[in-house]
């Protein structure tokens, strides 16, 4: 089979001219990489989102746009202002300007994915623009031809049948004798409006396209040489990892490992194609391959974080060997599209984590919810997730773990569903600490 290899470079790696030329040495040094998906600069999307909100501030909404003027002016300038970019970017600048004015009026959903898009759209220009300076031949891909979506603006669900479909018409001609860049994140509903994927995506667009296109490699180019034992920038004795199987990584980015987004793994995994993490910085670190199978098994692999949990406690006197009452709760929660993380009983109650926030527990959904039970809501709580193999297999592990939570309130534990987690909540303030001494008790050097 030829070799396929699709190249996600995330915010940081396409910051500024300086970073994006790194990706450009890396992608000429791979011919096998036909496809650069790329993410917004990093910080465009965070102001991106401030102007869809509906600032409705001129002033504000002002300063947010000379600082996004800023970053693109300063990739322009160093390609010497070619006029058609100059002038697309900036039309690009004041289109953004007309739809955040509309945004201070009236925010919508559609709108907010409009704006927020438009980060990937210009640093896409921006880099094929770059590699034709070097010589590079490239040419630039509106995503949102393939990447067709549902209409749950902010949180689309891509369409795999109408990607595969597209990207055989429309994406795989475009390879001959040439780099394609195209934009993560975003997509476009059956109508045709720009959609995005959720913040993070654009590790999700890559792993699809690759799965589309039947890529025999992926590799997500971020700012750190792979996945490390846990997140580097809390515990300074992390360290990288050269391999994790496609469960671990899972079980890692869904439970808060943002240097890979949540959904990534999926498509890999359907295709069993291996994907590669390491740094745009120092791409001579090398990194963590991610493959089905590992050559070690270690029983404890990793740590992650998700803060901002919401623990919801559901309480019925009468569910005492009642039947239907947790049927009854998750029918409510499934109506409204609130995923479920973690779950423990007891005879009279269920808790229940919400990675959504307690923004999603609406007036309406409450409602719905104390027609059934009694409902307590805690909020500043951490998850911290154990990752590891065949955990549910040995003894002693409730000891060494929480040895180290000694000091602890642990609100909720679970444990025993997968042989790859130990999941656990406590309180927020402690997280870190948490983090860092089970690191060291379970992670040593
Ligand atoms: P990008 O913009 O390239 O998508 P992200 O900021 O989304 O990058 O992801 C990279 C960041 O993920 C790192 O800077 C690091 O702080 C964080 N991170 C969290 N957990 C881990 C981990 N286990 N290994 C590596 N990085 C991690
Ligand atoms: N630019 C988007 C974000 O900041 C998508 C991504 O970087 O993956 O969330
Ligand atoms: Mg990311």
């Amino acid at each position: 089979m030829s070799q396929l290899t699709v190249a996600k470079f995330g915010g940081t790696s396409v910051v500024d001219a300086y970073a994006m030329h790194r990706c450009a040495t890396i992608l000429e040094q791979n011919p096998d990489t036909r496809l650069a998906v790329l993410s917004a600069s990093s910080g465009v999307t965070n102001i991106l989102v401030a102007l869809a909100s509906g600032e409705n501030q001129p002033s504000a909404r002002a300063t947010l746009l000379q600082q996004l003027t800023d970053i693109q002016q300063g990739i322009l300038n160093s390609l010497d202002k070619p006029e058609t970019l100059t002038r697309h970017i900036e039309d690009i600048l004041i289109h953004i300007k007309e739809l955040a004015d509309s945004a201070a009026i009236s925010p919508t959903k559609a709108l907010h994915d409009e704006i927020v898009a438009q980060g990937e759209l210009m640093s896409t220009r921006l880099f094929v623009e770059l590699l034709r300076h070097r010589g590079t031949p490239a040419v630039w891909f509106d995503v949102r031809k393939v990447m067709r979506t549902d209409d749950r603006f902010s949180r689309a669900t891509p369409d795999m049948a109408t990607l595969q479909a597209e990207v055989e018409k429309e994406l795989k001609p475009l390879f001959d004798n040439q780099l394609v860049v195209t934009q993560g994140f975003i997509g476009a509903a059956q109508d045709g409006r720009t959609t995005t994927l959720g913040r993070g995506g654009s590790d999700f667009s890559a792993a699809l396209l690759a799965e589309a296109l039947e890529a025999t490699a992926v590799q997500i180019w971020t700012d750190v040489a792979g996945i490390y034992t846990t997140d580097p920038r809390l515990v300074s004795g992390a360290r990288p990892l050269s391999e994790i199987s496609f469960s671990e990584a899972s079980e890692m980015a869904t439970f808060g490992a943002k240097v890979l987004h949540p959904a990534t793994l999926q498509p890999a995994v359907r295709k069993q194609i291996p994907v590669f993490v390491g740094s745009s910085k120092e791409p001579q670190a090398g990194g963590t391959w991610i493959r089905n199978s590992t050559e070690s098994q270690p029983l404890f692999r990793a740590l992650a974080l998700r803060r901002n949990q919401v623990l919801l406690t559901l309480t019925n006197q009468s569910m005492f060997q009642v039947h239907g009452f947790l049927a009854e709760v998750f029918g409510i929660l499934a109506k409204h599209k609130i995923s479920v993380d973690l779950i423990t009983t007891s005879v009279i109650s269920v808790s229940l984590t919400l990675d959504s926030g307690a923004e999603s527990l609406t007036d309406e959904v409450r409602a719905e919810l104390d027609k059934h039970c009694h409902l307590q809501v805690e909020e500043g709580l951490a998850l911290v997730a154990l990752i590891g193999n065949r955990m549910n297999e040995v003894n002693g592990i409730g000891t060494q773990v929480f040895k180290a939570l000694a000091e602890v309130n642990v609100r909720m534990i679970c444990y025993g569903a997968s042989s790859h987690n130990l999941c656990f909540l406590i309180p927020e303030d402690n997280a870190e600490q948490v983090l860092n001494d089970l690191h060291a008790e379970l992670l040593p050097e």
